[in-house]
């Protein structure tokens, strides 16, 4: 098979480009994709989107959609993570938090979300991980015991991105009588306002991309928001996960990166040498892998199928991808490479964050063992 761009596509795609090269400052590259402190830049940048009709051109129309293929939102996503994810931590909900609510949420729940979501008016955070259950999601313990038309939910959450600023949680827990297994985890959509959340900051190396740990002391929340029925998030969740792994496309930034350290090597005479050349020619060959793995993913997605083994391997190719990238460019650029921001700096804490959020990546070599070579536990 060849795969090629339709010429509706390759237009699409340079509107895209021009209207970013427009609005986001050339340096936002050298950022870590996603920053927080930049949260009034990102949305006014997704207003402006919205306002294209580019936030979820591919949604159906009556949630703010236009219809458009999956392929012009694939674009989209490329462009954008390319320029350093302009939607700042909005990427979320447009890549996974709105499809959830679209799958499995209440028309009421539908009305509520779906329609700011498109209009790049709403900041989300996800409440998965827990001291103990990072890797291990189905361990997890934060409680949610029912009470009449309410749920009292009490536990914590760890290493939550932009929980700081979001207005919503979307919040795994388990509910009452239920084993530590997948069967019994329970979705909410939280507002974070709610009395009983607090929310704190977990200092850590990711510098301005700031980590937090959630505490719910007793928390209320109505039943009408929660996600699908009791007990039976687990599915939501594995294709919400699925979704998050290749939703960002983070081969195509790794790939302008790479090129960006290769013009720095030529100028500085080192691109000559044979192992910098075969270096940066087996980074361009993971970034390459990881595009068509992610395609294969998008397109399963896209034909409505559930979340399967390929996404597994797509991440890894992701995560092989920008550490090659980021390895080269601490190769070339050397100490400058170390000072904040630089191109260097940028890649390798994106790389370490793409191994690590979404699930470790050994953790998805151990699936990748399981579901797609047969291998025993
Ligand atoms: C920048 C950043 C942002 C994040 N944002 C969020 C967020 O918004 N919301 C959220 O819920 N979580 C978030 N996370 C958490 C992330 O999902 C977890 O870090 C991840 O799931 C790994 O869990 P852990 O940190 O508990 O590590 P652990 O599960 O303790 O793993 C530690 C190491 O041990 C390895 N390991 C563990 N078990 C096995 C095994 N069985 N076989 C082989 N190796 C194993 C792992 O691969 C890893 O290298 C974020 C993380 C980062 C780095």
């Amino acid at each position: 098979m060849e795969f090629g761009w339709r010429e509706e596509e390759v237009r699409f795609r340079n509107e895209v480009r021009a209207f970013v090269s427009e609005e986001v400052p050339e340096e936002w590259t050298c950022l870590t994709p996603g920053e927080d402190p930049y949260s009034d830049t990102t949305m006014g940048f997704c207003h402006k989107l919205a306002q294209r009709g580019w936030m979820v051109p591919h949604w159906p129309k009556e949630y703010g959609g236009n219809a458009a293929s999956a392929w012009d939102f694939a674009i989209l996503s490329e462009e954008l993570w390319m320029a350093g994810e302009p939607r700042g931590s909005q990427y979320m909900n447009v890549n996974w938090i709105g499809p959830a609510i679209i799958a499995a949420g209440t028309e009421e729940q539908k009305q509520l979300h779906l329609n700011r979501i498109a209009s790049g008016d709403v900041l989300w955070c996800q409440g998965f991980s827990e001291e103990t259950a990072g890797s291990d999601l189905a361990a997890m313990k934060t409680s949610a015991l029912r009470d009449g038309d309410q749920y009292i939910i009490n536990g914590h959450k760890v290493w939550t991105s932009y929980a700081g600023k979001a207005e919503y949680c979307f919040l795994l827990t388990r509910t009452e009588g239920s084993d530590t297994t997948k069967a019994g985890v329970t979705i909410f959509l939280v507002r974070m306002d709610t009395p009983g959340i607090k929310v704190e900051v977990i200092p850590s190396m990711l510098d301005v991309h700031k980590v937090h740990r959630l505490t719910f002391d007793n928390v209320r929340v109505d039943a009408s928001c929660r996600l699908g029925d009791e007990g039976e998030g687990w599915t939501v969740v594995r294709d919400a996960l699925s979704d998050e792994r290749v939703g960002t496309p983070r081969y195509a930034r790794a790939e302008k990166m790479l090129e960006q350290v290769v013009e720095v090597a030529d100028r500085k005479g080192i691109f000559t040498d044979p192992g910098i050349r075969r270096q940066a020619v087996l980074a361009l060959a993971a970034c390459s892998s990881a595009r068509l793995l992610t395609y294969k993913v998008r397109q399963a997605r896209a034909r409505g199928e559930g979340a399967g083994p390929e996404a597994y391997l797509g991440r890894c190719a992701i995560v092989r991808s920008e550490r090659a990238v980021s390895d080269l460019a601490l190769e070339v650029l050397g100490e400058e490479g170390l000072v904040s921001n630089s191109l260097s700096d940028g890649e390798f804490r994106t790389a370490m964050i793409a191994g690590l959020g979404g699930g470790s990546y050994e953790m998805q070599l151990n699936l990748i063992a399981r579901l797609w070579l047969r291998m025993p536990k």
